[in-house]
């Protein structure tokens, strides 16, 4: 007799079922941080201040004919927002479902398998695997001691695509503005540049990205337009390089709700955006004063979450999941060593983590200190 097998059990593949998946796959795990419920969760960098009113009416006041009907294929109108929020032109914009599908799409688009893309060290964690995912071979070069990009070593890979993220997850910190011209004006090939949290930062390069044939800017909502649950991203770059993206992004990638919803908050909401932001902002820095009191030296942040380097963070953040808070653990990054990677929020949610944090480290057994290595 056949075991019953309940409808949704997934059944284990046999070791060969393996051979019908690309060889490359077998080295690739699926995503899985930890996601259990927490009463704060200050893990993954998203908007903890909320959403964006006319971006939430939008959504709550969706037509029944929009969710039966396909969205746009191309997100025509929101393109149109997005060019006079980012200072470019309609065409010269591609969207996709979350910044990682543009960032997928861009790599396709861009490389034969086989060709090689160079990252900083340590640098957003996605890329290696899309990397993977398409069939490319990638080469990481550790961050400088200063903890800026090294252009030159990126550089002398001869990439075919050069990728480099400012402000940089997980360490927060900007790539300086001469090293990423460098590497503009010096690539072989496709510059991308990720810009997930600029909106922390300042300016950025989108404005300038269509000027240049090979340079991408890439974007998302999913920070500090608050939108991570609609996955939403976007990039910037010259109109034909864009073109080549859309096509191996491909149609219908971006829900109504998210098109509408985004375009909403480009339109209506820009006061609430900037006001977290200034509000994170200041946030992050007496975050950075109370963290220096217990000892513990914060990197120098751009972005909405800082980054610091304790020894144990992984056996820390258990604890601190275990008092209510989920931070994201990081365990021997290059340079850096172990440490916590910590999103900023509202005051009171900045106040409970160092409250917990405090207990934490003086509940440990062994010693914790500050475990950067250099400089
Ligand atoms: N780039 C960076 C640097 C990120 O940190 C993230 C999210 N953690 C992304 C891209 C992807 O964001 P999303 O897909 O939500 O737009």
């Amino acid at each position: 007799m056949e075991p019953r097998v309940s409808p949704g059990t997934v059944m284990p593949l046999a070791g060969r079922r393996l051979e019908l998946a690309r060889a490359a796959y077998r080295e690739i795990s699926l995503y899985a941080p930890d996601r259990s419920p927490c009463a704060i969760d200050l893990s993954d960098n998203t908007n903890l201040f909320g959403a964006p009113p006319a971006a939430l009416v939008t959504v709550r006041e969706t037509a029944e004919s929009v969710v039966t009907r396909y969205p746009s294929l191309y997100t025509p109108d929101l393109k149109v927002a997005l060019a006079a929020y980012a200072r470019t032109d309609p065409a010269e914009i591609v969207t996709g479902c979350g910044s990682d599908d543009v960032l997928d799409s861009a790599i396709r688009a861009v490389t034969e398998p086989g060709d090689l893309i160079a990252m900083p060290d340590p640098s957003f964690a996605m890329i290696p695997i899309f990397a993977r995912m398409n069939g490319l071979r990638s080469i990481s070069i550790p961050l400088r001691p200063d903890l800026d990009i090294d252009a030159d070593a990126l550089l002398a890979t001869g990439a075919r695509v050069i990728y480099v993220c400012t402000p940089n997850n997980p360490t927060g910190t900007l790539a300086g503005i001469d090293a990423v011209h460098r590497i503009i004006d010096g690539a072989p090939g496709v510059v991308i540049i990720d810009e997930a949290y600029a909106e922390f930062a300042g300016d950025g390069f989108i404005a300038d990205a269509p000027r240049h044939e090979h340079v991408l800017v890439v974007r998302t909502f999913s920070k500090a337009f608050g939108l991570a649950g609609l996955r939403i991203g976007y990039a910037a770059g010259n109109a034909a390089l864009v073109a080549e993206v859309e096509k191996s992004r491909g149609p219908y990638k971006v829900n109504a709700l998210a098109e509408g919803a985004a375009a909403a908050a480009l339109t209506y909401d820009g006061e609430w955006v900037r006001r977290h932001i200034a509000e994170a902002i200041a946030n992050r820095a007496r975050l950075v004063t109370e963290l220096q009191a217990l000892g513990v030296i914060a990197l120098p942040s751009q972005a909405n979450f800082v980054l610091i380097p304790v020894a144990g963070a992984v056996a820390i953040a258990a604890a601190l999941r275990r008092r209510g808070i989920a931070v994201r653990p990081m365990a021997d990054l290059p340079l850096i060593g172990d440490a916590l990677r910590i999103s900023i929020g509202p005051w009171w949610m900045m106040e409970a983590f160092v409250e917990r944090f405090r207990e934490t480290l003086a509940s440990a057994s062994g010693p914790i200190n500050p475990a950067r290595r250099s400089p």
